[in-house]
């Protein structure tokens, strides 16, 4: 068999879309075990209010990883807008390995930047605002200061406004800007880019210094799992039916 690594995203699992959950359980042990590596590229959950929020539901999901983790599948795992909260102690849980914001990986000799993707969406300026907040060492330390009730309501009200917002934004807002991904690929210096976030599953190809360049979207989970696979010579961007 070639070998190949395994990309997804955008998941947003939460305890009430358990034909999710399923679908992903199988993926973990099913065709996962089979790949050198699997990337997580963030909004792995829906929500994600600290990792001293266990119930059976995130422990469920951290088994399976576990599992997949103890059969010999590295997992790498970058934060997404949603589950920015998770720290080292799901991550042990989960076997996985908490990557920074970006990163660049070598894929079968190709470097290849990876992140979750809602740093390219600069025109969405209360969101980036948002972000830099949350993303600061002080913010995540008084929201995790909070009793657990009290961040569950914060995150309802935070979905509730950003749902209202997004609403009323346009479609080249939601969407990446060009000119930050081509920043962003120039900065490090890489031809391919792979990311989630904007659930538009694509593999677009780029001109970038007068090269062959190519940034590849992963869709999301909420209607069929977007799955990537990538070998040396070959790029499958496919969904699995739930
Ligand atoms: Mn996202």
């Amino acid at each position: 068999m070639i070998p190949f690594t395994y990309f997804i995203s955008d998941l947003h699992l939460s305890a009430d879309r358990d034909d999710i959950n399923q679908c992903l359980f199988l993926f973990l042990s099913e065709q996962a075990p089979q790949a050198d590596a699997l990337y997580v590229l963030g909004d792995l959950f829906e929500v994600w209010i600290g990792d001293d929020d266990q119930n059976s539901f995130t422990m469920s999901i951290a088994k399976a990883f576990n599992t997949l983790r103890q059969s010999g599948v590295p997992i790498y795992f970058i934060h997404g807008n949603r589950d920015f909260l998770i720290r080292q102690r799901f991550a042990k849980q989960a076997g996985i390995t908490l990557l920074p914001e970006q990163v660049v990986i070598d894929l079968y000799g190709a470097p290849t930047l990876i992140m979750h993707g809602d740093e390219l969406c600069i025109k969405d300026i209360d969101y980036q605002v948002f972000r830099k907040k949350a993303r600061s060492w002080w913010w995540p330390k008084i929201m995790l200061s909070l009793p657990i009730s009290t961040r569950r309501k914060l995150a309802q009200k935070g979905r509730a406004t950003s749902k209202q917002k997004q609403s009323m934004l346009s479609d080249e807002i939601m969407d990446v800007t060009p000119q930050e991904v081509t920043n962003q690929m120039q900065k490090f210096a890489v031809k391919r880019l792979i990311h989630g976030h904007t659930h538009r599953p694509a593999i677009h190809e780029l001109i970038l210094n007068d090269q062959p360049a190519q940034r590849i979207v992963l869709g999301d989970w909420y209607e069929q799992g977007s799955i990537l696979k990538v070998s040396e010579d070959s790029i499958d961007l496919t969904s699995i039916n739930f």
